[in-house]
């Protein structure tokens, strides 16, 4: 088999307003991304999503399509798509990073493949591992603590049992907005917290063990992107698992993370970590030292998540019923671009076990959004 044709169209959809979410990275209240097709000669096309917000990789809607066009589907021209190895080294040689945008083509081979073969990606994972239902965590903005205790309880009354908090900000409020959820939410709800690089490690602990009463089950990416000792340290020095996210995009910052014992879980997603390939190898590298993994989210629409998705369902080691992830992306949208959107109910997500991605793109449909 061999590509025929790779194109990418720029497309922008609000975000429901009352599901913005605001990080001490980025308040995201649109969600400007790529969907890729990829055509062969036997016939069969797929698609990808790059989910890109410049703040997080460095990538944009316009930057994926126009090294998508300029650089890296004429490097893919006549390549077989079922040579995942080879069009990786293709993509790694000719682009330097842009890891959603690789991503997004990555994807729409798997998805080919999955059609060639008549089976779901999470067969040619190795899987099924677990349940096509997925349960998620809520991820919850950084507001002021008392919105966030009213957010929480609501959440939880929409059927969530684990509420991840955004911190990061400043340490008095995110101590504050912590306290707050886990008096209103009561004792049995799970609470995680997220601080996307915003600490130092000094902070990290010094919050952490302010936090000590509240329970916490996870604390996620506390301290700077690059730094593996200083997530070593906090994860020395603090009670709950450490996770690692938002400095781990490849094999060798998981390499660097396990060397240093710098975390408990790694937050894995095929966006981030340049396509399910590449997310499955550090899942695996993951797993022989003893390193969970969970799935990681960039508020994905539904191509994007049914990847993410295929990939928890074909990899033991995604441990998503002791961690649960983020993979509720397009529940946030105000629209939804597919002819079949994946069922998100009750804190969960299912993923259909049709060939390939299971997603079908309405083109129609996305033109309303095209940028
Ligand atoms: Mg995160």
């Amino acid at each position: 088999m061999k590509i025929t044709a790779i194109e990418a169209f720029a497309a922008a959809i609000p975000v429901r307003p009352e599901m913005a979410i605001k990080s001490s990275r980025v308040h995201h209240r649109i969600s400007p991304f790529a969907l890729v097709r990829v055509d062969t000669d036997a016939g069969l096309s797929g698609v990808g999503e790059a989910t890109t917000m410049p703040n997080w990789s460095g990538e944009t809607s316009s930057t994926a399509c126009s090294i998508i066009r300029e650089i890296l589907a004429p490097a893919l021209l006549e390549q077989d798509p079922l040579d995942g190895v080879r069009l990786d080294a293709i993509m790694d040689k000719a682009v330097n990073h842009n890891w959603f945008t690789k991503a997004a083509i990555e994807m729409a081979c798997w998805d080919i493949r999955g059609k060639a073969e008549n089976r779901p990606v999470y067969e040619l994972l190795g899987g099924p591992c677990r349940s096509r239902t997925i349960p998620a965590r809520f991820s919850m903005a950084a507001y002021d603590p008392a919105t966030a205790a009213v957010k929480a309880v609501e959440r939880v009354g929409w059927g969530f049992t684990t509420i991840k908090i955004k911190v990061g900000t400043d340490p008095e409020q995110d101590i504050a907005r912590v306290r707050a959820v886990r008096e209103a939410v009561g004792p049995e709800i799970a609470i995680m917290v997220d601080a996307n690089c915003g600490w130092d490690a000094q902070t990290a602990i010094r919050c952490c063990h302010a936090l000590e009463d509240c329970n916490l089950s996870l604390v996620e990416q506390p301290t700077p992107d690059g730094d593996y000792a200083a997530l070593a340290r906090v994860r020395r020095e603090i009670t709950p698992p450490v996770m690692a996210d938002d400095m781990c995009f490849d094999l060798i910052h998981a390499r660097e993370l396990i060397r240093h014992q710098a975390c408990d879980v790694i937050s894995v997603y095929p966006g981030k970590n340049g396509g399910i390939r590449k997310s499955a190898e550090i899942v695996q590298l993951a797993a022989e030292h003893g390193v969970a993994c969970s799935i990681g989210s960039n508020l994905e629409w539904d191509v994007a998540t049914a990847a993410m998705g295929h990939l928890v369902i074909g990899l033991e080691n995604m441990q998503v019923e002791k961690f649960p992830g983020d993979i509720l992306g397009p529940w946030y949208h105000a629209d939804r671009i597919v002819k079949q959107p994946l069922l998100i109910d009750r804190a969960a997500c299912t993923i259909p076990n049709a060939p390939g991605l299971g997603i079908e793109v309405d083109w129609e449909k996305l033109k309303r959004y095209q940028t």
